[in-house]
């Protein structure tokens, strides 16, 4: 039977229901928030009140996606999701160099060994102390998707042994993988390599390449086989919305299947927990508004916010 794995648990996929596919809701004391203050989330109570917004509005999933030694709690993570109702997937993986110092032990390892950490946080529970111990005290909270990240234009020979590990790791898993692309840039050489690599890429999707407004491109890369996530919607400021502008042609084109939406809210600054904006609740109402202005309705919205998450984060048959 096919399944998502959340925080608390595998569940139905038809029970993941309206979905954010790319979203952090907890990044905790580590390199990342000391090098960016306003990445610091680590506050129970408002990740529920940021998702109760959304929840409102339909909202029943998030995808979370702060891998390994960046930030990560998942002892945070599943209190959230138990006090919240939300189903929560939690990460497992290796992030961009620049949230790790140099000589970190994922350079350090070998691919079979970072691939057993990732195996390790899928099957058997991710580590309470995000791998950032020399002991690792395993949670009952298993993993339910690999991130990886890519550099300008493309997996750099560092990120290159990930992407390595995540595909060893989804074979023998299952897992879905979700990456992160540098200012949107070099998804083509990520697909190219996930399929170098054998990768399901039905199962892989590649996040921020609706910062390129660029339909060929777009084009090529559902021509690859890779889902693609779009969390740019409302970060044009008072530029032509490029996130629908893609979501048109996508439509136009036949491709809206291989699309997934998030907001990758990473920051205090965004959540209206915080003071910020503008909120969680954006994508399902702002910005779900502004689709259906555009032609995109209850039948593709269904699509983007539940169909496609629900096949896109189950675990392949490994
Ligand atoms: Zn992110």
């Amino acid at each position: 039977m096919p399944f998502v794995r959340t925080v608390l648990g595998d569940i139905d996929p038809a029970e993941l229901g309206v979905t954010y596919a790319h979203e952090h809701l907890v990044i905790a004391g580590s390199r990342t928030v000391e090098h960016y203050p306003d990445f610091r989330l680590d506050d129970v109570d408002k990740a529920i009140e940021e998702l109760a917004s959304a929840q409102a509005l339909g909202l029943r999933s998030v995808v979370d996606a702060m891998p390994a030694d960046t930030g990560r709690d998942v002892e945070l993570l599943a209190e959230v999701s138990r006090r919240s109702g939300v189903h929560l997937v939690a990460p497992t993986g290796v992030h961009h160099q620049r949230y790790y110092p140099e000589r970190h032990w994922s350079e350090r390892l070998s691919i079979e060994e970072v691939t057993g950490l990732l195996v390790a946080d899928i099957t058997d529970g991710i580590d309470a102390l995000d791998y950032g111990s020399p002991i690792v005290k395993r949670t009952p909270y298993q993993a339910g998707v690999i991130k990886v990240a890519g550099s300008t234009d493309g997996p750099s020979a560092r990120d290159a042994r990930f992407f390595e590990a995540a595909t060893a790791a989804q074979q023998q898993t299952g897992c879905p993988i979700l990456t992160h692309c540098e200012n949107g840039t070099g998804a083509l050489e990520q697909a190219a390599l996930f399929a170098t690599l054998g990768a399901r890429l039905d199962h892989v999707a590649l996040s921020h390449v609706d910062r390129i407004v660029d339909r060929g491109h777009q084009r090529e890369l559902f021509a690859s086989g890779v889902s693609v996530e779009y969390d740019q919607g409302f970060r044009w400021k008072d530029a032509p919305n490029g996130t629908l502008q893609l979501l048109e042609w996508a439509a136009e084109d036949g491709h809206l299947d291989q699309v997934v939406l998030g907001l990758d809210a990473a920051r205090q600054g965004y959540w209206a927990a915080y003071g910020g904006a503008p909120g969680m609740a954006f994508l399902l109402g702002d910005f779900a508004a502004s689709m259906r202005d555009r032609g995109l309705g209850d039948a593709e919205q269904h699509q983007l916010f539940v169909t496609n998450p629900a096949r896109l984060y189950a675990f392949a048959d490994a």
